[in-house]
């Protein structure tokens, strides 16, 4: 069986590990989980690493360096899913990482390798993503363990009831780390339609999320003449065009609004109140500040022209992360000896990596996804894509060890 066949049937077995039947649904700390961590020990341990659980649930496999105070290369990604998810998402990512060990034999290496594999990092469970990399940073903090989930359960008892102690969570911090990096596929349609196999990830885009609500005045829908209205649905449908309009002239922009909610949502009543969300991301932090004063100014001035009141409510605003400069190009490297073309991306979607990164030098790498499709059980990756990842990796560890051995 070649690596990449190894690594493709690894994943399709933990996609049969599932908390929803018939589908594949793995939450933080979940029974799922459990299992799948515990398969994923035995493939730990027959690869020869020292295995822990640390107090935030994330499996970790240790392959020890023979020089003493050797530092630390992470191989991470996440094991957790979104309901009804591929079989790729996070888990390739984790079983290419002990791939790439478990091709190094006996090789001596100037740093140890630890292999994470993430208990959390879609936000499903607890509706904050990133729990698994925030510990290893030493950033899971008092106000996201207090977070409850739908049954009411905390972070913080959730790792209780899950057999962990978290007053051991500053022993989930990677003191010593040399570098991280990170294998996922794309989930967009790039590099496919590019043609290209890889991705070298130069920087994760930032955020901003907002949440608009349109107050104009409910009425009768067929007594109400249209110069008196205060029609809260029409002011949120013109800005909703503007959103798309402007991000579609805007370079390097992605800019959408994915859910409305209209009171009283009748078909013979004007719209009193129209709730809108805002997502708007670019890997240039300066173009996505422009863009959101841009949108929120536009918003306004549809509502001003009927009467119609708008606030806006900041939810999230997270800058672009660039990764590491040494460490993409070393990875570039590390791709070019493949023969792969080497393709620099900027990812959409947040990632661990971008997690990590301002604590420690970080790396991503992507694989081609198949129709750009993701969180979808359709989820695909190409064999040969993942022997190209795998083989990019093991160059990676080689440059790195040479780095390290001319210090
Ligand atoms: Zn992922």
């Amino acid at each position: 069986m070649s690596d990449a066949t190894k690594v493709l049937a690894r994943c399709h077995e933990l996609a049969r590990i599932t908390d929803v039947e018939g589908e594949t649904t793995r939450t933080f700390l979940s029974p799922a989980m459990r299992r799948a961590n515990d398969l994923v020990t035995t493939w730990m341990r027959d690869a020869g690493l020292n295995v822990r659980t640390d107090a935030a649930g994330n499996l970790r496999g240790v392959r020890l360096s023979t020089s003493e105070k050797a530092k630390t290369l992470i191989l991470a990604s996440h094991l957790d899913t979104v309901p009804n998810a591929g079989a790729f998402d996070g888990v390739l990512g984790v079983m290419m990482a002990l791939a790439v060990v478990e091709n190094l034999g006996q090789a001596s290496l100037p740093f140890q390798i630890e292999v994470v594999a993430f208990s959390e990092e879609e936000g499903v469970r607890f509706g904050v993503p990133f729990i698994g990399s925030r510990a290893i940073v030493g950033t899971l903090e008092e106000l996201l363990l207090g977070r409850k989930d739908l049954t009411g359960t905390s972070v913080r008892e959730a790792i209780h009831a899950y057999g962990l102690d978290i007053e051991q969570l500053p022993d989930a911090v990677v003191p010593d780390a040399l570098g991280y990096l990170e294998f996922h596929i794309e989930q967009g349609p790039a590099l496919e339609s590019e043609g290209l196999p890889l991705g070298v990830v130069e920087t994760i885009a930032g955020q901003s999320r907002y949440e608009l609500v349109f107050t104009g005045e409910a009425n009768h829908a067929g007594t109400t003449p249209m110069p008196l209205r205060h029609d809260a649905m029409s002011a949120a449908a013109q800005w909703i065009t503007e959103v798309e309009t402007h991000a579609r002239a805007t370079r390097g922009l992605v800019a959408t609004v994915g859910s409305v909610a209209t009171v009283p949502g009748a078909g013979n009543v004007i719209a009193g109140e129209v709730r809108a969300t805002l997502d708007v991301r670019s890997a240039n932090d300066e173009i996505r500040d422009g863009a959101v004063t841009h949108l929120l100014h536009h918003a306004n001035a549809c509502g001003t022209a009927r009467g119609v009141t708008v606030t806006s409510t900041l939810r999230m605003k997270q800058d672009a992360v660039p990764l590491d400069y040494g460490l993409l190009t070393m990875l570039e490297d590390a791709v070019d000896s493949t023969g792969a073309v080497i393709r620099r991306i900027v990812s959409g979607a947040g990632h661990d990596a971008m997690i990590v990164a301002p604590y420690m030098p970080a790396a991503m790498l992507f694989l081609r996804t198949p129709r750009g499709l993701s969180h979808h059980p359709d989820e695909a990756v190409l064999p040969a894509d993942v022997q190209l990842g795998l083989d990019a990796g093991a160059a990676f560890v080689r440059l790195l060890a040479a780095r390290e051995n001319a210090r």
